[in-house]
């Protein structure tokens, strides 16, 4: 029999590959970022097992302890904010930090993966909506924070994340997915940059996040269950 947290990553695959279907796009080009925050090493082992390769974290000693315990050909992601005081345990060590918002942490991000003469992928997080108690860099302030990134040869940036505002209603979030991506589709142009990332969709709007575009969808709740 199997675990019931394999039954549902396995239903989480079969919905996100229904969701880009129904939006006429190829299941391939929509990647599952299994969040595994608040969660043992055990769980993570569970799904990578079975073909489970993409894993997000929030908070880099957590994870750090969790890649120490767990095999090299994990991919682990970013996703919650990233301190300037933890740059340097995060480079290198995820594969792609989706939280850079500010030019401060560019700037630290640069110095330390030029110190280990690596290149660290990126996106760069949007707070669209301007809520205050969430990251993301407000729109205004993106011109220098790419030109930062930009002139950062350290740095891969591969796009663009985002956290709307919580509804109910995964519906009622579509608009700001829309606007990420139309936000990613202008920075290509003003830019002349490839930014083929879209990190958007969690647990609760995933459907409408890949309608919109989302090329890396960021789940916890759905496949590990609540969080302690
Ligand atoms: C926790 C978290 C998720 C996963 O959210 P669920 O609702 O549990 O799917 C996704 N993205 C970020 C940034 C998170 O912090």
């Amino acid at each position: 029999m199997e675990m019931a947290i394999v039954v549902r990553w396995r239903r989480t695959v079969e919905a996100l590959a229904e969701a880009a279907e129904a939006a006429g796009r190829d299941p391939a080009t929509v990647r599952l970022v299994a969040v595994s925050k608040r969660h043992p090493a055990a769980a993570v082992a569970a799904l990578h097992a079975v073909g489970q390769t993409v894993f997000g974290e929030n908070y880099v000693q957590e994870a750090r302890a969790k890649m120490a315990a767990l095999p090299p050909s994990i991919a682990w992601h970013l996703v919650g904010h990233l301190q300037t005081n933890k740059v340097r345990q995060a480079v290198g060590a995820f594969a792609v930090i989706h939280t850079v918002d500010s030019v401060r942490l560019a700037h630290a991000l640069q110095e330390e993966a030029r110190r280990q003469d690596c290149v660290q992928s990126i996106l760069v997080q949007v707070n669209l909506a301007r809520e205050e108690q969430k990251s993301g860099v407000l729109e205004e302030d993106l011109p220098v924070l790419v030109e930062t990134v930009l002139a950062a040869p350290n740095l891969a940036w591969q796009g663009l994340m985002l956290m709307p505002p919580f509804f109910d209603d995964p519906q009622r979030a579509r608009p700001y997915f829309a606007r990420l991506r139309q936000l990613r589709d202008h920075l290509e142009a003003r830019w002349g940059v490839r930014l083929p990332e879209l990190s958007m969709g969690m647990s609760g709007d995933f459907a409408a996040a890949i309608a919109e575009g989302a090329t890396l969808v960021r789940i916890g709740t759905r496949i590990f269950g609540e969080r302690s």
